[in-house]
C-alpha cells in the first residue's frame, strides 16, 4: 500500500504549477533584482508582479508586503522590530502560540497571557488558527495596541480577514507553495524598525530576494480559492473519521471538537496511551501523522498548545494530530481509522 500523508499542517506538497514556476525562475530569472542591467530589471519586474498579485488576493496594498524566507523569520522581524519602540509596555499573547511567535517575545520584559489584557498593553498576539488543534480564534477587541495575527494555518483553509489586525504573517509551504517563501504584512505607520539592513524590500528586509520562491508562492496563491473550497469539503470526511474513532469506547477524545475549527485538522487524545509510540507504530504501518507541532517532534516536551486548554501533561503526551491535505479521500481516512483500531 502507498504511504498516506496526514501532516498537512506541518507542510504540503507543492502544486505542480509551483514546481514549474520555481524551475523556470531558476533557469531564466536568476539575475540579481537589485542590478540595474536588463536581466536584473527583468527579475525586479517579476518580483513586483508577484507582489501585486499576492497583495490583491489578500486585499492589501502591494507595498505593505515584505517577502521573507519563512513565517518564523517574519515573526522574528515583526516582533523584535516592534520591541525598541514598544518594549517598555507589556505584550498580551495567546499562550498556545507557535514557538516561532513565542521565541522572539522572550526579549519583552513583560508578557501577559490572554485573555488577560493589561491596561497599557503595547501589542496583542493572537493566532488565527492553532496548528495543533485547528481551533479558530478571534482577535480580542483592543485599542491602542498593535494587533498581530499569525495566519499560517488559516490561510488557504478558511477565509482570512485582515481588518481586525495591524500585522500578519503567512507561510508558503503550508498552502502548496515552496519552502523559502513567506509574507510579513504590516499596516503603514507601525512603530517598527528593520533588523536586517539592506536596500531590498524597501529597506525592511535586507538580502537578495529569493525570486524562484517568490514566483512559486505567487503560483500557489493563484490556486488559493480552489484550495480553500477543497479544504472546506474535507470537514465531512474528517467528521466521519472522528465519529468512527470515538465510537469504540477506548478513551478516545477529539480535542476542540465543539469549537469552530479548521476543516482539515483532527487533534485526538488517546487517553492512557503513549502518543510517541502510537505515532511510530502508525509510521511503520505507512501513515505519516504528528504528535503535535512538527517543531516539537523529536523533543519529548509535551505540547503547550494542549496544556493551555487545561489538559494535563500525561494527556498532552497522548495526543496525535491528523491534518489532511485538500484532496484527501474517504478511503484514505478509513484506512487510517482501521490502522488506529488495530494499534489501540
Ligand atoms: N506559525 C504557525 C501557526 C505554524 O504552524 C508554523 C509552522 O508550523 C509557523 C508559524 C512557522 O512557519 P514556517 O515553517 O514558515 O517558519
Amino acid at each position: 500500500m502507498p504511504r498516506l500523508y496526514f501532516d498537512a499542517n506541518a507542510s504540503t506538497p507543492p502544486h505542480p504549477e509551483v514546481v514549474e514556476a520555481v524551475r523556470r525562475a531558476m533557469a531564466e530569472d536568476w539575475a540579481n533584482p537589485t542590478s540595474t542591467h536588463r536581466e536584473g530589471q527583468r527579475a525586479r519586474f517579476r518580483i513586483e508582479e508577484a507582489r501585486r498579485e499576492i497583495a490583491a488576493s489578500l486585499g492589501v496594498a502591494p507595498g505593505e508586503l515584505v517577502f521573507c524566507s519563512s513565517a518564523t523569520e517574519a515573526l522574528h522581524l515583526l516582533i523584535r522590530g516592534l520591541h525598541s519602540a514598544l518594549g517598555d509596555r507589556p505584550a498580551a499573547v495567546f499562550p498556545g502560540e507557535h514557538s516561532a511567535c513565542l521565541n522572539p517575545l522572550r526579549d519583552w520584559p513583560r508578557v501577559s497571557w490572554l485573555p488577560g489584557l493589561p491596561a497599557d498593553c503595547a501589542t496583542v498576539v493572537q493566532m488565527a488558527a492553532s496548528n495543533e488543534t485547528g481551533i479558530l480564534y478571534a482577535m480580542p477587541p483592543v485599542l491602542d495596541a498593535v494587533r498581530i495575527r499569525d495566519c499560517c494555518q488559516a490561510w488557504g483553509k478558511v477565509p482570512v480577514a485582515l481588518s481586525d489586525c495591524d500585522a500578519a504573517v503567512f507561510s508558503g509551504h503550508k498552502v502548496g507553495g515552496p519552502r523559502g517563501a513567506a509574507l510579513l504584512w504590516m499596516r503603514p505607520g507601525l512603530p517598527w524598525e528593520a533588523l536586517m539592513e539592506g536596500p531590498q524590500e524597501r529597506r525592511r528586509r535586507g538580502g537578495t530576494e529569493d525570486l524562484p520562491a517568490i514566483l512559486g508562492l505567487a503560483a500557489a496563491v493563484r490556486h488559493l480559492t480552489e484550495r480553500q473550497s477543497m479544504n472546506a469539503s474535507v470537514a465531512a470526511v474528517r467528521d466521519a473519521f472522528e465519529t468512527e474513532v470515538t465510537s469504540w469506547n477506548r478513551g478516545i477524545e477529539v480535542i476542540g471538537q465543539a469549537e469552530p475549527r479548521l476543516p482539515n485538522t483532527s487533534c485526538v487524545l488517546f487517553r492512557g496511551r503513549n502518543g510517541e509510540a502510537l505515532h511510530a507504530a502508525l509510521d511503520l504501518a505507512g501513515f505519516a501523522v504528528s504528535t503535535g507541532s512538527a517543531c516539537h517532534s523529536g523533543a519529548v516536551k509535551p505540547s503547550h498548545a494542549i496544556t493551555t486548554l487545561g489538559y494535563g501533561l500525561d494527556d498532552a503526551r497522548s495526543v496525535l494530530r491528523f491534518s489532511m491535505l485538500p484532496d484527501v479521500q474517504t478511503s484514505e481516512m478509513e484506512a487510517l481509522a482501521a490502522a488506529i483500531k488495530r494499534l489501540t
